[in-house]
């Protein structure tokens, strides 16, 4: 491998080899102890369920507190920087029937950065490819202030889309939520129209068994051990891959796809070290990730280590590499092993 192709961004203090000695533990930052007793085995006669959903809405409608309700706290991923990716994964609930994967498409509301097109594009297409929308309102809003920007985006949408009014123990009198239901039913053919509230677990239950009813009957798409113990590897690459869309222009972004091989904490120079790939699909585009000189496998590296080491409050030493992977995008193996298979 020559010098280029390597970017060892080092965080300060963790420097030298001095845990080279293998102090180094396979460690989960978020640790789910209770996860393997409840990880179902699946058997496809029993009608195993596993899909996709994606909740949008506008900022501030309350959908990470209905993630954490209805994917339990330990499982979701939570981000600081929740703005850029095409299909973040945000959380997994497991059933002892069903793997329900949610994913996150925020640039449904996010079109004024320069790539403003591609990510409606991509956003748009990660709806199209889910197998529940949820559109998350408020409750207490008014029916004149229907989300415009959203409703026409969900026309195309192939799947059912289910339309929760959360907050509804915000709403006095509960019959103007009636109301607003009508409203909503008005503008766009809704499979649903669910008042919850995500705070307090109203319906929330419900709206489960909905997005179940919904889910298509396969295996699941995450094997149970990648589940239990791996969550925080997701995470680590998506922020890379935030990263990588922030930086490169054009089809980069929707070449690349990073894959983490390691994640251990060591204890000696105190940091977690992560290694980690980004697979690319032609030479071409090894070289502008690379950057000249490494200049841009560096920036992608300092940026990410930033917001990892915030993250995790814990120094990092990131080892980042490229590699050539063709026609990733259309085979499902190297999908399944990148962690997003509804991506095209
Ligand atoms: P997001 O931006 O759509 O992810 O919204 P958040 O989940 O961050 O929630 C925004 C705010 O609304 C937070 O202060 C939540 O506590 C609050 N919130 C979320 N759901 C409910 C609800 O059902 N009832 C009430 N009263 N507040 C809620
Ligand atoms: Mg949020």
């Amino acid at each position: 491998m020559s010098p280029a192709d390597r970017n060892s961004d080092r965080a300060p203090g963790a420097r030298g080899t001095r845990d080279s000695g293998g102090h180094g533990r396979a460690t989960a930052p978020v640790p789910v102890p209770d996860q393997a007793a409840r990880v179902p085995v699946p058997d496809q006669k029993t009608g195993f369920k596993s899909g996709f959903v994606a909740l949008i809405g506008r900022p501030n409608v309350g959908k990470s507190t209905l993630l954490n309700r209805l994917v339990g706290e330990k499982m979701a991923i939570v981000s600081p920087r929740p703005q850029t990716t095409r299909t973040r994964i945000t959380g997994i609930r497991l059933l002892p029937t069903a793997q329900i994967v949610f994913v996150d498409t925020p640039g449904l509301h996010h079109a004024s950065s320069q790539f403003g097109q591609l990510m409606i594009k991509a956003a748009e297409r990660a709806i199209e490819d889910v197998d529940v929308v949820c559109l998350v309102a408020e409750a207490t809003e008014r029916g004149d202030g229907i989300d415009d920007e959203i409703l026409p985006r969900l026309r195309s949408c192939r799947a059912p889309v289910y339309c929760c009014l959360n907050k509804v123990d915000l709403a006095h009198p509960k019959s103007k939520v009636l109301g607003l239901i009508e409203a909503y039913r008005a503008r766009h053919p809704f499979a649903e129209i669910v008042p919850i509230s995500a705070a307090d677990g109203t319906n929330c239950d419900r709206l489960l068994d909905l997005i179940l009813a919904a889910m298509p009957e396969r295996p699941p798409y995450f094997p149970a051990d990648y589940l239990t113990d791996q969550p925080e590897t997701f995470f680590v690459a998506e922020v890379i891959r935030e990263k990588i869309f922030g930086l490169t222009r054009q089809e980069i972004p929707y070449a690349c796809a990073v894959r983490v091989t390691e994640l251990t904490e060591r204890a000696r120079s105190e940091c977690l070290y992560v290694r980690a790939s980004i697979f690319v699909e032609h030479d071409s585009q090894k070289g502008i990730v690379i950057g000249h000189g490494g200049a841009m496998l560096k920036r992608i590296g300092a940026m990410a280590r930033g917001d990892l080491e915030r993250f995790f409050g814990i120094k990092v030493y990131l080892d980042l590499t490229v590699q050539v992977r063709r026609n990733w995008r259309t085979n499902e193996k190297a999908l399944r092993e990148f962690g997003f298979l509804l991506t095209s």
